[in-house]
């Protein structure tokens, strides 16, 4: 007993000085696993030794004591926090207790399933539709008053908008960081030597204890209302859970997308899985699981509140974290098209996100100097979004402080040619034009989709024609015979023809993609496009390149960057023979004229999602950019228009959201006039 005794105050210290670093100063020391792990230790040994349970245990407590630097504010009801299950079997378990209580089955109006965003709790309030306080959560009966704050953050209404609100409601949900911005911040904070956000759940509750409100809204923060508490005797416009989230999104309160409701629990096991497999990895901010909910208010209400701290009526449905802690075994390169260096972590496999990563990128060198990265840290991994695994940062606390700097890890040589390399404040590149894997990365470049688009023309195939000795730039491409590929492992008569042909059909590509495909520095395919449009030819093009760099700044939309890069592309000798040659095989050289270019995309922002009925996306983005538009890839606020098409995902969400104007293929040509 007397080791029961020790375990659970060891356990109480512990979990209050992780709950300080979590709430208070915003940089977790724990991982929230082991958080949740060590809170159930403890929570089973108040339960077998009920005198055990001090009332400072973190069992009984929501959150965090306000900070005080802030005035407080008492909330109408408290905010609570939520129960956790880390399995299907574990919300069984909840439902079924949850049916003991209430004797009518749960499912009459079933299930509402929500994500669960890893954010920071927040509580507005509105006054007759007028939005006049809002504060954190706290303690959950008191929380920090951060008007001032919220006010910044974009999407949150200052006035309802719409009918039937109650005189007095706090509405409320979770400010969140969504993943892009959070990125940017981390490195800006790494480049001024201050410590990196663990996490966006961290900064977004960072961001929003500012003491100057121009932080707050110099920072991306968004918000989605999930909850509301009103005086009790206000009448409610809604009965269910679903019917509040609807009436929140037609008072112009952003509402998280993917929710469902559910009849069943087998509904909501599914749901869940797929959100965990699928969707999760599609959005732009974190979540760490789904909140299953019972839809009916009445119920909720009669299911009450355990201890004061967690609702009976709702439970969080924990997903496998997407962070991880693991360790960096090196830091190796290989080197880009454009002789750019690229540094990427070789990791200590481990699973985060549901997928087991051996391999991290580092983005560039100068990075990995101001995160002090050092080979042998301990470090805090992120698979989120759609984006390549990321590392946050090391954990200087398991530092071995023999690990040397990473900076002596860095590259004398290219990995690929072994020639001297040179550096500059960023990256490092190799300048060797005849290094193999620049040659190799170039051909690749060109061959790829959005350029030349060769069809079977595969990585692993340019590296056979490369070592073979058949190809050495891109005009050889175009030499190759299908006799000549046939003799190469893995290929057949059939395929070496089909091949040859399709290498023959990229010859029509317009000049646009030929210029994109060719990989001149700094030029990517909507300068491509600009310059193909505005010269017409390679030829016209050339010619004006070699007079110097202010001809090619003259065309609107083109940069002295990339004019100077390309008047230096140009005037390359290698360069004017390559082209020749080119032109020789017969690639075309000329951009097709459109006929009569419509403007009515011109200012607009346009996405494009899913898979479209007739048009490719590239053919769809073309298609925008040739009468004015501009195309992007994700949906904020600046978006005028979204073209959606078969399995959109979380963009159409995202678009209906924020109220952005949605059309398909059909109307998509019909405004362009085809
Ligand atoms: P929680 O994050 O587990 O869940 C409750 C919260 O979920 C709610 O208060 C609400 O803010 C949020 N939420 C998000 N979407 C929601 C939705 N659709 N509906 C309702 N609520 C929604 O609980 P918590 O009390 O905020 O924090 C406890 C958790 O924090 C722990 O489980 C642990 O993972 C983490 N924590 C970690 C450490 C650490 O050291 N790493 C320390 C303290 C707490």
């Amino acid at each position: 007993m007397t080791q029961t005794v020790a375990r659970a105050a060891e356990l109480r210290e512990l979990l209050e000085r992780a709950s300080h670093d979590y709430y208070v100063l915003d940089r977790p020391t724990l991982a929230d696993r082991e958080y949740d792990l060590l809170f159930r230790e403890l929570q089973a040994i108040e339960r077998e030794h009920p005198e055990l349970r001090t009332l400072d245990s973190p069992t009984m407590r929501v959150g965090a004591e306000p900070a005080t630097s802030f005035a407080k504010h008492a909330h109408l009801v408290p905010m609570i926090s939520l129960d956790n299950a880390f399995s299907d079997d574990e919300v069984v378990d909840w439902d079924t207790r949850a049916v003991k209580i209430v004797s009518e089955a749960v499912a009459t109006d079933g299930y509402c399933t929500e994500l669960k965003i890893d954010g920071a709790a927040v509580s507005l309030t509105y006054r007759d539709g007028v939005f006049v306080t809002g504060a954190t959560r706290g303690n959950g009966t008191v929380g920090e008053d951060i008007t001032a704050n919220l006010r910044t953050i974009r999407g949150i209404p200052l006035r309802l908008h719409g009918t039937g609100h109650p005189p007095v409601i706090e509405i409320r949900g979770e400010v969140y960081f969504p993943f892009d911005g959070f990125e940017q911040l981390n490195e800006e904070r790494a480049k001024a030597g201050e410590p990196v956000f663990a996490n966006p759940r961290n900064s977004a509750a960072g961001s929003l204890r500012q003491q100057d409100p121009a932080i707050t809204a110099a920072r991306p923060l968004r918000f989605f209302g999930y909850a509301f508490a009103v005086p009790g005797s206000a009448t409610l416009p809604f009965r269910t859970q679903w019917e509040l989230l609807d009436t929140l999104v037609s008072w112009g309160v952003p509402v998280a997308p993917h929710r469902k409701r559910c009849a069943t629990l087998a509904d909501v096991h599914a749901h869940a899985h797929e959100v965990e497999a699928t969707t999760r990895a599609a959005l732009n901010f974190g979540i760490d699981g789904l909140v299953v909910k019972v839809n009916s208010l009445a119920l909720q209400g009669e299911l009450g509140v355990v201890g004061g701290r967690v609702p009976r009526w709702a439970i969080a449905r924990k997903f496998a974290p997407d962070i991880a802690e693991t360790r960096l075994l090196a830091i190796e390169v290989n080197v880009g098209r454009t002789g750019k260096i690229n540094p990427y972590a070789v990791l200590e496999p481990v699973e985060v996100g549901g997928t087991t990563v051996r391999y991290a990128t580092l983005h560039n060198f100068e990075l990995i100097t101001h995160k002090d990265l050092r080979v042998g840290d301990v470090v805090l991994l992120k698979r989120a979004g759609e984006v390549i695994p990321q590392i946050i940062g090391p954990v200087p606390e398991k530092r071995d402080p023999a690990n040397p700097p990473a900076r002596t890890a860095f590259p004398e040589v290219c990995p690929s040619c072994g020639e001297a390399v040179r550096r500059d404040e960023k990256d490092i590149f190799c300048e060797n034009d005849r290094c193999p894997g620049r040659r190799l990365e170039a051909l690749v470049h060109f061959a790829s989709r959005g350029a030349m688009d060769i069809d079977g023309l595969s990585t692993a195939r340019i590296e056979q024609l490369v070592e073979s000795g058949m190809v050495h730039d891109t005009a050889d491409l175009y030499q190759l015979t299908a006799a000549q590929i046939v003799e190469l492992e893995r290929f057949a008569a059939k395929s070496a023809q089909a091949l040859v042909d399709a290498i023959a059909a990229s010859k029509a590509q317009p000049l646009s993609r030929l210029l994109f495909g060719l990989g001149i520095r700094h030029v990517g395919a909507e300068a491509a496009q600009l310059l193909a449009r505005q010269f017409g030819t390679l030829d016209a093009l050339a010619a004006s390149a070699v007079q110097g760099p202010d001809a090619i700044e003259a065309v609107h939309g083109i940069g002295p960057i990339i004019a100077a890069s390309v008047h230096d592309y140009f005037t390359d000798p290698h360069v004017q023979r390559l082209l020749d040659r080119l032109t020789t095989y017969g690639v075309n050289t000329v951009e097709p004229q459109k006929a009569e270019v419509s403007s009515v995309f011109k200012g607009l922002t346009v996405v494009v999602t899913g898979t479209l009925p007739t048009l490719s996306r590239n053919e769809a983005k073309e298609l925008i950019q040739s009468a004015g538009g501009k195309v992007t890839d994700s949906v904020s606020k600046a978006t005028s228009l979204v073209v959606v098409g078969a399995d959109a995902g979380s963009k159409l969400d995202k678009a209906r959201a924020l109220g952005t104007e949605v059309i398909d293929e059909a109307e998509l040509l019909r405004r362009v006039g085809r």
